[in-house]
């Protein structure tokens, strides 16, 4: 059917053709394209896909590691010594300014890396007609002339010719900067109409925000109108979050708060002290070097990176970084129920009509099973699949569905019923399914006639039936919710007319009957509900099922409250202040329509809740935007949701929201352990050279040792804690205050300690050399070596910040602590023992009696920081 010859396929202005014209440009039919003429398409006009934003080439990444007060600092440094002829303080000045760029630029690299990689797991999907089925493919793999679907929710994937339109509208602000929706059509317009009333189009980067749509691919990648405007992926932002945001802007002010200092101490040391110049100078920018935290704000970006890694293992994908903070805190989860706490995995378990109630077994999504007792459910299974766009598949001995599981489930009942239930009938017209009315209705026409099936809620579709026993039916269809089963009503209408609308189909209609579905607990949902809640969150389930099905399913996986239901219409009658009283004890919301949950998520925020808010649906997106942390599905959830969404979970699975709790909490705890590291080491080292210089006295440490400590030791060691794995009894902690303050009381007061038994342990080895009668030399290398193993145990400490550093585990550490301890270790062997080090650093060899006293010293300071820790737990407890 192909016409392979045809290599340049052209359509100019489809917007103003008629469909069939559009079709035959594209040798393509309504069916869509044969899977082979795809792939030939594919490899001739390459993949769906817009230019990557441009990321910054390796030379710019190189240069602006160069970009910070620090580096200024020492580059100046490097020009004053230069000037003075101290030719090895320049080279050690410069040799650590390039040290400190390389590990930067290679940990930020990582850090980059680890976010493409990200972005490449939010690529989207399309619905695509392929052999005349319905499948899905990669947005790149589209081609021109495939046939698309299209449904509220979705991103347009490519330009499409509208084929076919079911109440359809799109968001094309993007594109026309218009933010009201625009109602699409199947005819063509005038051919010089604007790109805004081209509504015969879908454009490539909109979204459709209500109806159905079948569009034939006329454009891809940069042939589309956004390609031609320059349009870009939507990449992740930037690698920061507010709290990363903050201690940078605090970093900064400090940084210059410190220069400032540096210069007075400068004035006041030739000044006052009559120190040499050149001496006094170095000595400075040891202090400046040893105090500016600039090593911080790297350190973080590289911890918030390892924690969005460590996320996307769990099937959690950060859209936003500020979500990765959100989600540690919350302390109440709002989640959908089918899918997330159930597996979506539907079977139709019991059906009942007039006639009786049946039994129907069989396993999975193949159409095996029995009925029992036997009788005809003809009407109900027929209408079942004509009511229906979803499709199964038998792929090595195993069925699946391609479309919504429920109604691959009703496919299955229908052909345990009948063998060919869609047999010679054909589609004329249909409502979709909406969340907000609750039901679906479908217009077909086949060897009896046409005819509208309509499947949906029950009270919705019972109400829409004549001549029903309504209580009978309603009691019958609670007693089925009550049992956890999803409930659905089928009827059916003779039909006359080519069309149907909401205002003719809901009233008037024969009831068939009622179908339960079982869609069982995820097990690791129900560990996952028992996780947060010791975690000290609440999970809150809000669905549209119903109330009896809702509240069964509550209790299957362990909510705290699963016995008081508040439905949408119970809601609302509430007003706001009536909500937020209710919403604090109510965990089970059912019949819920989208709007209710920005009224949800409002409440409980006024009630002083963090929330996660998980969405599917584009009328989600309001709520997720509102959530502390918007949380899509990633398999069932539309392209709209995801766009509101700061998570995007691969698997749907409410325990990757665990998971992804968890991991939130873990980077706080790690960035809090680096800034909790940094700041008090920093201080220590610092103010042993300001009080030398103070008081007169000889400098226990050398600048050019200062600057080693500091910015190769002090770094190493530091990027271990942005590696360090999830602290016991993370989850069973309650989760921390909103908006509670890094820089707390506690946190002073340990910079203020360890400051303090950083300055007695160098003062004290230095004073003890001398008084042996060392040489100053010596002196100044064990003060050096002491810093070196007070910071090595200061990092065992802080590994542990919420229990004991003294157990098996904390001792055993992981690969990447002992990698950079042993690293380091031997560096200081190396600048203590190698002669050319030792005339560069200005060391001398320590005996080995000395470098035990060393290690002494750093286990007397580990016994006094863990002990004053036990007390502070053991009072706080
Ligand atoms: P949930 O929170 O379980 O995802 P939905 O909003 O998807 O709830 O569905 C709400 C109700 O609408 C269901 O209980 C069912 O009765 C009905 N329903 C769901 N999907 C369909 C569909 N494809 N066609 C007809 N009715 C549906
Ligand atoms: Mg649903």
């Amino acid at each position: 059917m192909h016409n392979s010859d045809v290599t340049e396929l052209s359509l100019t202005n489809p917007h103003s053709q008629p469909t069939s014209t559009c079709l035959a440009a594209l040798d393509s039919r309504a069916d869509g394209l044969t899977g082979l003429e795809a792939a030939r398409r594919l490899a001739q006009h390459g993949p769906n896909r817009l230019p990557e934003a441009q990321t910054r080439g390796p030379v710019r990444r190189f240069l602006a590691q160069f970009h910070n007060v620090l580096i200024y600092v020492l580059i100046g440094a490097a020009v004053v010594t230069g000037a003075l002829q101290h030719w090895v303080d320049t080279g050690v000045i410069l040799a650590v300014v390039l040290a400190n760029a390389v590990i930067g630029f290679v940990q930020e690299g990582k850090a980059e890396a680890a976010m493409a990689a990200i972005r490449g797991m939010l690529a989207p999907r399309a619905a695509v007609l392929r052999d005349g089925a319905r499948t899905s493919v990669d947005g790149a793999d589209l081609v021109p002339g495939d046939v698309v679907l299209m449904e509220a929710g979705d991103q347009v994937p490519a330009d499409l010719r509208i084929l076919e339109a079911r109440g359809l509208a799109a968001q094309e602000a993007i594109l026309t900067g218009e933010s009201v929706p625009v109602d699409k059509v199947v005819n063509p317009v005038a051919a010089d109409a604007a790109l805004g009333d081209r509504r015969s189009m879908l454009w490539s980067g909109t979204l459709v925000t209500q109806g159905t749509a079948r569009g034939l691919v006329v454009a891809i990648g940069t042939d589309t109108e956004i390609g031609r405007i320059g349009g870009l992926l939507a990449g992740l932002e930037q690698l920061t979050t507010p709290l990363v945001a903050q201690l940078d802007h605090f970093a900064r002010w400090l940084s210059f708060l410190i220069l400032l200092a540096s210069g007075l101490l400068l004035a006041y040391g030739y000044f006052v002290g009559h120190h040499e110049f050149s001496e006094i100078f170095m000595a400075v920018v040891g202090v400046a070097v040893a105090a500016i935290p600039e090593g911080l704000p790297a350190v973080m970006t590289i911890t918030l990176a390892v924690g969005v890694q460590a996320m996307a293992c769990r099937n959690a994908i950060v859209r936003r970084l500020p979500a990765i903070e959100a989600i540690g805190s919350v302390s109440v989860i709002c989640t959908d129920k089918t899918g997330t706490l159930t597996r979506n995995e539907m079977v139709v378990a019991a059906a009942e009509t007039p006639e009786g109630v049946f039994d129907i077994s069989g396993e999975g999504y193949a159409p095996e099973g029995d009925i029992t007792p036997a009788g005809n459910l003809d009407g109900l299974a027929r209408a079942a699949t004509l009511c229906n766009d979803a499709e199964l598949r038998l792929r090595d001995g195993h069925w699946s569905v391609e479309g919504d599981p429920m109604e691959g489930a009703l496919v299955a009942f229908a052909r345990k019923v009948m063998d060919e239930p869609r047999a010679l009938t054909r589609r004329l017209d249909a409502i979709p399914f909406d969340a907000r009315h609750r039901y679906m209705a479908v217009l077909t026409e086949g060897p009896a006639g046409r005819v509208t099936s309509v499947k949906g809620a029950p009270e919705r579709v019972l109400g829409m039936c004549r001549d029903t026993d309504l209580k009978h039916w309603h009691d019958r269809a609670e007693a089925l919710a009550r049992l956890g089963l999803r409930v659905l009503a089928l009827a059916e209408r003779p039909e006359t007319g080519e069309r149907i609308d909401a205002a003719t189909v809901e009233s008037g209609l024969g009831f068939l009957g009622l179908v339960g579905l079982i869609d069982p607990p995820r097990p690791e949902a129900v560990a996952a509900v028992a996780e947060c809640r010791a975690a000290g969150i609440r999970v809150k389930m809000i669905t549209g099922d119903h109330a009896g099905t809702a509240a069964a399913i509550a209790r299957q996986v362990g909510l705290e409250n699963p016995g008081r239901v508040l439905t949408g219409a119970e809601l609302e009658r509430l007003d706001d202040a009536q909500l937020a009283l209710e919403v604090s004890n109510v965990d089970v919301f059912a019949r819920t329509s989208p709007e209710h949950k920005l009224r949800l998520v409002t409440a409980l925020q006024a009630n002083g809740h963090s929330v996660a808010m998980t969405g599917d649906g584009v009328n989600d997106a309001p709520a997720l935007k509102r959530a502390d942390a918007g949380i899509a599905m990633g398999l069932k959830g539309s392209e709209a949701a995801k766009e509101a969404a700061d998570l995007v979970l691969a698997d749907d699975n409410f325990a990757s929201i665990a998971a992804a709790v968890r991991e939130g909490r873990t980077v706080f705890d790690n960035l809090k352990k680096v800034i909790s590291w940094t700041l008090p080491t920093n201080a220590g080292e610092s103010m042993v050279v300001v009080l030398a210089l103070l008081a007169g006295l000889a400098l226990p440490i050398t600048a050019v040792q200062i600057l080693w400590i500091n910015l190769i030791t002090g770094i190493t060691l530091g990027i271990a804690l942005a590696f360090e794995p999830t602290e016991p009894g993370t989850m069973a902690r309650p989760p921390r205050a909103r908006n509670a303050p890094i820089l707390s009381g506690e946190l002073v007061w340990h910079v203020v300690l360890v400051a303090f038994l950083f300055l007695a342990a160098v003062f004290g080895i230095f004073t003890y050399a001398i008084d042996r009668g060392y040489p100053l030399e010596l002196a100044q290398t064990m003060a050096l070596n002491t810093l070196a193993v007070l910071e090595i145990f200061h990092l065992f400490f802080i590994r542990n910040i919420h229990g004991t550093s003294l157990t098996l585990a904390a001792v055993r550490g992981t690969k990447v602590v002992w990698a950079v301890v042993i690293a380091i270790t031997a560096a200081q062997f190396a600048v203590t023992y190698l002669p050319p080090a030792q005339a560069i650093f200005g060391t001398r060899a320590v005996s080995l009696v000395d470098g035990l006293l060393i290690v002494g010293i750093g286990v007397v300071f580990f016994a006094i920081i863990e002990i004053e820790k036990q007390i502070r737990l053991g009072l706080s407890r």
